[in-house]
């Protein structure tokens, strides 16, 4: 039998790659998008015309061509990206294959000019079925145009398989979101049949968001942020309650490229977990950044399909982190969203009553005993009941609250953030014993080993709990001053004073005149001694001054976080068994009980099976 063996020509050869790279014009504008921000431009035209299939073209400010590299870009596997296979392992760029323009060529009329810095002159090419029509010089801007026209104009099938233009133009406005999301501070436009239809200014992730999905979104975005050995993650979800009937705007970028991975939607679908309803989706911008060693982005043609070193690893750290951001979301209710503060407070007050305004006395009650104080500063943690500490303190109701009915209001959140850190508990509801390390650390066993947690940001946390949800039930106690004390100011800083003086009454200060310098105080939270009142005043300013602080929500927060950060025991401080025990019940009894109010881990966990292999 005769040799029947042959070598494809390249034409035909290109043309069967052109299958994998474009399906659709909004592949050629995936592709060509990329080129363009390779070549490091600030500006990126999109221009198309009948959804992609008469016309795509865009237009760049970047580096541009020789006139040699422009004829060469269109050869099949020429690429200025990478020289040796192990360049692979470090990508930085969106293209590497030297498929996409040899392969556009392939199957469609295609008109560049570009120029570089250096050169005088532009050229300006047009291949047709990757058939050179003519090479010239031109007179042109730096940068790179490429026109795209009459795509599949040799293959009619393909050409048939087009959907309507409105189907096409749907799909390349997406192409173009997602390329525009992954690069916010590129500047883009995108123009449909001469109609402008995004102009997005160079910006950051946020505004790039509102920019394109409209100025509503801004409200929808709770941040996102953790930086792990593994990978960073930052960007923003849609709070629950914005989430969608349809998918819509779920987008994961990995090393600044858009990617899907329905393992890794899965695990924000499992933080979002009992927070929105079964058949809603929840939203999502999230970018990822890991060691381009750790992923591979070849095994699939159009590269939205990266496959991980450790997906196990990335999966909890996306859940967990995710999970977090919707906690603190939570745990700090929206005051600044013009509602009710009552109807938003997270903490668990639906099933207590009403708290009685009144003043309760103890008529065996001497305040100059010293045990029945906090000692040396240091807050007690028993449970006040035990002691008998009620007699310290005036039950109070903010102002003009004496009828408020704390049992009529619904908390609807309640439901919500009660899921939420529920099986991120680690599992401690059995600590009886504890030891302090240091001075510095508490040690206590739990089911898988045991933890060490930060003694002065466990308590920060615990009190910055404390006091928001005093702040936002305005069910605060207070502690009477035996003698009022009075406290002199700048003319600013007591306007500050004025300024927040409500979020101070329903933690517990009680003012009894505020002068045009002085002001007198006869009642302060609970655990604050006396002798610190003017420090964490002072401190309360000047936190105030540097935060900048603009709505009710920072205010309180603010508040509750120099009120924790100057109650809290500190590192040095002996703690005895009791008051170990009491905060690290506390801390696991937080809403949030990982992070300390200034995000820093508050615990690390050393299972047994982590010690085990310090055995082996
Ligand atoms: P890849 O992007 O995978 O390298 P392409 O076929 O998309 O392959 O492009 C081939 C080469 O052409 C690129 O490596 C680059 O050097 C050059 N090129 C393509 N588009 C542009 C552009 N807009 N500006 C400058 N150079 C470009
Ligand atoms: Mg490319």
């Amino acid at each position: 039998m005769a040799d029947i063996i042959q070598l494809l020509p390249d034409h035909v050869a290109n043309q069967i790659a052109a299958g994998e790279v474009v399906q659709r014009p909004a592949s050629v504008v995936k592709e060509l998008m990329e080129n363009a921000i390779d070549a490091g431009g600030s500006t990126v035209k999109l221009i198309v015309k009948d959804g992609g299939k008469t016309l795509i073209q865009v237009i760049d400010d970047g580096v541009g061509m020789s006139a040699t590299d422009a004829r060469l870009s269109f050869e099949r596997h020429a690429t200025s990206k990478i020289r040796k296979a192990e360049d692979l392992f470090n990508l930085n760029t969106n293209g590497f294959r030297g498929e996409a323009l040899a392969s556009i060529a392939a199957i469609a009329h295609v008109e560049m000019q570009t120029r570089t810095e250096q050169d005088e002159v532009a050229s300006h090419i047009r291949i047709e079925g990757s058939k050179i029509i003519f090479q010239e010089v031109a007179v042109g801007p730096k940068g790179t145009s490429m026109m795209v026209k009459n795509l599949f104009f040799n293959i009619p099938a393909r050409r048939n398989f087009l959907k309507s233009t409105q189907v096409e133009l749907r799909h390349i406005i997406d192409e173009f979101q997602r390329v525009a999301l992954a690069h916010p501070s590129i500047a883009f436009h995108l123009y449909n049949n001469g109609s402008e239809i995004f102009n997005l200014p160079s910006s950051n992730i946020r505004q790039r968001i509102v920019n394109i999905f409209g100025g509503k979104t801004n409200e929808k975005l709770v941040p996102v942020q953790e930086e792990t050995q593994v990978v960073t993650i930052s960007g923003f979800i849609s709070k629950p309650e914005f989430a969608k009937k349809s998918r819509g705007e779920q987008f994961f970028f990995v090393n600044n490229r858009f990617i899907r991975s329905p393992y890794l939607h899965h695990a924000i679908v499992a933080a979002f977990d009992g927070l929105i309803k079964k058949e809603s989706h929840p939203g999502y911008f999230l970018y990822l950044t890991v060691d381009p060693a750790s992923i591979d982005i070849n095994i699939h043609p159009t590269k939205t399909e990266i496959k991980f070193d450790d997906e196990h690893t990335l999966y909890a750290i996306l859940r967990s982190t995710v999970k977090h951001s919707l906690g603190q979301f939570n745990v700090i209710p929206a005051l600044d969203f013009e509602q009710d503060q009552n109807l938003e407070t997270p903490y668990d007050y639906k099933n207590k009553s009403a708290h009685q305004p009144g003043v309760i006395v103890d008529a065996g009650f001497n305040p100059f005993k010293e045990e029945n104080w906090t000692t040396g500063g240091r807050p007690n943690f028993q449970k006040q009941s035990t002691k008998g500490w009620e007699s310290l303190y005036v039950g109070m109701e903010s102002q003009g609250n004496k009828n408020h009915e704390f049992s009529s209001v619904s908390f609807e959140s309640d439901t919500i953030t009660g899921s939420i850190f529920d099986d991120s508990k680690i599992g401690v509801d059995s600590v009886t014993t504890t030891f302090q390390l240091r001075r510095k650390y508490i040690v206590a066993t739990i089911k898988s080993g045991m933890v060490v947690i930060d003694q002065s940001r466990a308590h920060q946390r615990v009190l910055y709990e404390k006091f928001l949800k005093n702040i936002t039930v305005k069910g605060a106690i207070s502690q009477q001053l035996l003698f009022p004390l009075s406290l002199t100011f700048s003319k600013s800083d007591r306007a500050i004073i004025v300024e927040i003086q409500e979020n101070l009454t329903t933690i517990g200060f009680v003012f009894e005149a505020i002068g045009e310098e002085e002001i007198t105080i006869t009642g302060v939270p609970l655990s604050v001694p006396e002798s610190g009142v003017s420090m964490i005043l002072e401190q309360l300013i000047s936190d105030y001054q540097q935060d900048f602080v603009v709505d009710g929500f920072s205010q309180t927060d603010v508040l509750s976080k120099t009120l924790a950060k100057s109650l809290a025991v500190k590192t040095g401080e002996m703690l005895d068994s009791e008051s170990q025990l009491a905060l690290v019940n506390d801390l696991f009894a937080c809403k949030e009980s990982q992070l300390s109010p200034f995000n820093k881990s508050i615990y690390v966990t050393i299972t047994e099976s982590d010690i085990d292999k310090k055995f082996m």
